[in-house]
């Protein structure tokens, strides 16, 4: 077989080709892998000849129009899975083109479609991109099949079957093309009936939804233009010990050295030391891909093999001792599943989580507490992080839900914990599938007496989703003053809802209709989906313009910060200075330093900048004034301010490897506390301060300059991606 991917080619268990090529190889079969290939060119796609039984398509770990397009439509400039982090290899609808370019090409042998973007785009589904109803990838791309799914056993049947020379085509989670309807398979609302009547989408995409569980699906069947396209049931779960297997065979655990040559590949700096517990999810938010792919059911790995996984991996002179992640889709499902579930499939008229757990689910950490607890206790092993995604309901539902937050707590989260809650409104939350405000403001109040009992200086980071179905305007703004007022914080992660194929929300987006038929909100237009992400997200301008004018009318409580009695706008502002106390919490956060932040000299001089620094809905602002500095350019700066300011620089240059020529300033010049505010979309004047949240990315689009965005951690300011 010759897999093509649309990722470079990194060999871990977290990249779905490798894993399948080596699983190929272990059960006896000869794997080639062609990654990335130029689809102008014959060079790349024929470089290795041509496969004895078939080739296998995949995008790569993501649909290729959600890797090449953000939520409002812009081409993404950077790519993790590329060497070199430029987004100029994987073409869009890649499953389409690399099997015309191997039909072009190296015709000949069969052609089968795998991963993710061939999986969710099977059937007749809603693509976002084209705004449109598109029928099966496999009749767009003319392939010869699509196995779906976690396709280990799928593969290796198909690859049994064509070296034998039996007939593959009953093979479960695999989907083809006939003229025949099979017997016992369910028939879907055709193609052209879905394009026409977005009520027939639903009901398409309802029976669909309900045929995923490997023990009761059925196979289904649509009409395409007088072909079916035949879906077969699922592929059965693999075993524990099956599991085990895989993610225990021999990964190089690296990029291949032919890729490596043009550069770094993000994404395995952040895989290389992490470690997948179990696979599926049973968490059914509407937005997400997950269940559909991976399936609802968590199949977990034995401990013994997590732990000889760690231990191979602590046997690595390069390893530094750190295990970034010890997860999966949702890090707290480790060992948790139900027992009805496992025998007789997945219920179809109930949610195991939804707004609150099903008590047939039997919640218990205590597992992954034993397991956190082995993993620790591995020689060579000095940090372990779990930063997969954490469902607090269900650390709330469970009675040793304590504990194992007290051990997330101790040993497992540094600085910040992030968590999901994606929105507060109840009408969005019950469409995201969701659990309530409720359960986040009780967690919340748990994490933080957890952490004071622990003696740990952490909080919590959120990401919520804008624009999803179901939400208006008044949501987000009820978003916005939850945040301030029970959350105490301006939410920093919010992203506009992205219809990826074959969700829930998606089809609610599509058809205006949720899952019971009944009418619901989308927001369609790109700038009113800004605009509602903009209600709790504002940009640089607009937060200065917005601080600046609450300070003025007296409406913040800004703790030693007076207006000036002249002040006749909010640029007039002018605040006493007062000493830095040595309760500063910038200060406390980076005990030790052996160099002063990069505010240092400049906070230490008040005859350069006044500040104070205010509290104000959860949120320090350091308000400074400077005049002087404020209306000159960068070049004009008091050379006394500009030799500050140059020292600043080099430790932000030094400490944080910030390229400041990538950041569109002249080699040389003074970069300064005024350039680095303008970086972070402030003006000058008013900085929002964020060392007092480590690590929180900021994603202030400064496109004139060529920088996406930077953060101030508690080292400084750092970029982020
Ligand atoms: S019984 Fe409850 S936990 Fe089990 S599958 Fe049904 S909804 Fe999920």
């Amino acid at each position: 077989m010759i897999l093509v991917s649309g990722d470079t080619y990194t060999d871990n268990s977290y990249n779905g080709t490798a894993v399948i090529g080596h699983w190929l190889m272990e059960n006896g079969f000869r794997v080639g892998i062609i990654a990335q290939p130029r689809t102008d060119v014959p060079d790349d796609i024929t470089r290795l000849g041509m496969p004895e039984l078939f080739w296998s398509v995949s995008s790569g770990c993501v649909d290729s129009m959600v890797a090449n397009y953000t939520a409002t439509n812009k081409f993404r400039k950077d790519d993790d899975f590329t060497p070199g982090g430029v987004n100029d290899r994987r073409p869009d609808r890649a499953c389409i083109a690399y099997t015309n370019l191997i039909k072009k090409y190296a015709k000949g042998k069969p052609i089968i479609l795998g991963g993710i973007e061939a999986s969710l785009r099977r059937l007749a589904h809603y693509d976002y991109w084209s705004d449109s109803i598109r029928r099966s990838v496999l009749f767009d791309s003319k392939a010869d099949a699509i196995t779906y799914g976690m396709a280990e056993l799928s593969n290796l049947r198909l690859a049994q079957c064509m070296r034998d020379g039996v007939d593959w085509k009953d093979t479960p989670g695999l989907c083809y093309a006939s003229s025949q309807f099979p017997e016992g398979y369910l028939l879907l609302p055709s193609y052209e009936e879905c394009r026409s009547d977005r009520s027939k989408y639903l009901d398409a995409f309802r029976t669909f939804y309900r045929n995923c569980d490997p023990i009761t699906a059925k196979g289904l069947a649509q009409d395409n233009g007088g072909r079916f396209l035949i879906q077969n049931p699922p592929q059965r779960l693999l075993t524990s010990e099956e599991l085990d297997g895989v993610y225990e065979m021999d990964f190089e655990n690296a990029v291949h050295p032919y890729y490596l040559k043009d550069g770094k590949v993000k994404a395995m700096e952040t895989v290389r030391n992490s470690i997948t517990t179990h696979r599926g999810c049973y968490g059914e938010c509407s937005f997400c891909a997950i269940a559909m792919h991976q399936g609802s059911t968590v199949v977990s790995r034995s401990e013994d093999s997590i732990i000889r996984e760690v231990e191979r991996m602590a046997s690595d002179p390069h390893f530094n001792g750190i295990i970034q992640d010890v997860g999966g889709p949702t890090a707290n499902m480790y060992g948790i599943e139900c027992a009805r579930k496992l025998k007789h499939g997945a219920c179809q008229d109930k949610s195991c989580l939804g707004d609150s757990p099903c008590p047939s689910l039997h919640i218990d950490h205590g597992r992954q507490i034993a397991l956190l607890k082995r993993i620790r206790a591995v020689p060579g092993v000095r940090k372990v992080f779990v930063n997969s995604g954490i469902r607090y309901d269900m650390i709330l539902a469970d009675r040793n839900g304590d504990d194992y937050l007290e051990t997330l707590i101790r040993y497992h989260v540094s600085g910040q914990m992030k968590i999901a809650p994606e929105h507060v409104s109840r009408r969005v939350l019950r469409a995201m599938g969701k659990p309530g405000p409720d359960k986040l403001l009780e967690f919340k109040s748990d994490f933080d007496s957890c952490a004071e009992r622990c003696g740990k200086d952490l909080f919590l980071t959120y990401y919520f989703i804008a624009a999803h179905p179901g939400c208006h305007d008044e949501d987000m703004q009820e978003l916005s003053r939850f945040c301030h007022s029970k959350l105490r914080m301006n939410p920093e992660q919010v992203q506009i809802f992205t219809p990826t194929p074959s969700t829930v929300s998606t089809c609610m987006y599509c058809t205006g209709m949720d899952m019971d038929g009944k009418r619901i909100f989308s927001e369609h237009s790109v700038q009113r989906k800004r605009k509602q992400k903009e209600y709790v997200v504002r940009s640089g301008d607009a937060r200065n313009r917005c601080l600046q004018s609450r300070v003025l009318e007296g409406r913040v409580p800004v703790r030693g910060v007076q207006c000036h009695p002249e002040a006749q706008d909010a640029h007039e502002l002018l605040l006493p200075h007062r000493p830095r106390s040595h309760h500063h919490r910038a200060d406390r956060l980076s005990p030790g330093r052996s160099r002063p932040g990069p505010q240092g000299p400049v906070l230490r001089d008040s005859r350069v900048v006044q500040r104070e620094e205010v509290r104000s809905a959860g949120v320090f602002h350091e308000i400074c004034d400077d005049r002087r500095l404020r209306r000159q350019e960068p070049s004009q700066v008091h050379p006394e301010v500009q030799e500050h300011n140059v020292h600043s620089a080099g430790q932000v240059q030094g400490s944080d490897g910030f390229d400041r020529e990538a950041a569109g300033f002249r080699s040389g010049a003074a970069f300064g506390h005024r350039e680095l505010v303008h970086l972070m979309g402030i003006q000058y004047g008013q900085v929002q301060v964020r060392a007092v949240q480590p690590d929180v990315p900021c994603d202030i689009d400064q496109p004139d300059i060529g920088f996406r965005g930077c953060a101030r951690s508690r080292g400084g300011f750092r970029r982020v991606s």
